[in-house]
């Protein structure tokens, strides 16, 4: 289970922000080239302290949405839109721990039936029927979403069907769960090699891997 960022845990974390919107949107940065599904995932993450949820108020969504759709978080989301989204992340965490055979104890999601997971995703994707549009900007051409609902329920709904083709088809990604120990993070396999979220998880599952075959007792797991 997430627990709440705690004050001693941001005081444990000395390059950490107080403000939480801004460790939000520092946090969303993390990991930034995993699809938006997976990010959204990612929206539970960990250190040595503890397991925090980074999307805990109406705020820390805004961030969140900002960074990984940059201009699209107009008007701002609300009550309702924060509890949408975080039933979306508990049930992709649900299927992602499904998919990826994850074991980790500090991973496990909220959303523990993965009937209830997949209707949860069903259900966000059928919220908001969007199109694609080009926006032609600065000399660039972006695609945008339009359709009728809010900005924030567009997305929601958008997140829910990407979700959808990285588990499923022709387009399934290689999910994975991060298996350095205490991460809860997940990540797309994309290189033969690759196995960690990050270098700092590499770097910190080797380190524990000398540290086991050096001091090898019965305490140190
Ligand atoms: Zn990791």
């Amino acid at each position: 289970m997430a627990k709440r960022i705690s004050a001693g845990a941001r005081t444990a974390r000395p390059e950490s922000s107080t403000d939480s919107d801004l460790v939000t949107a520092t946090l969303a940065l993390l990991l930034p080239d995993e699809p938006v599904p997976v990010r959204l995932m990612n929206t539970i993450w960990a250190d040595r302290y503890g397991v925090y949820d980074a999307l805990e108020t109406v705020g820390n969504l805004r961030a969140w949405l900002a960074a990984v759709q940059p201009g699209q978080d107009e008007p701002a989301p609300d009550g309702g839109d924060l509890a949408r989204f975080r039933d979306l992340r508990d049930a992709l965490r649900r299927l992602a721990a499904h998919i990826t055979d994850d074991a980790r104890p500090r991973a496990a999601s909220a959303m523990t039936d993965p009937g209830q997971a997949v209707a949860e995703v069903n259900r966000a994707a059928a919220q908001a029927p969007a199109w694609p549009q080009l926006a032609y900007q600065n000399g660039r051409l972006r695609l945008t979403l339009s359709g009728q609902a809010t900005s924030a329920q567009r997305a929601l709904s958008s997140i829910a069907r990407d979700s959808m083709g990285l588990m499923t088809g022709d387009t399934r990604v290689d999910l994975r769960a991060c298996p350095a120990p205490g991460c809860v993070l997940y990540f797309v396999k994309d290189h033969p090699r690759r196995e960690w979220c990050s270098t700092a998880c590499g770097n910190r599952a080797r380190a524990a891997r000398h540290y086991d075959r050096h001091h090898r007792t019965p305490a140190d797991v």
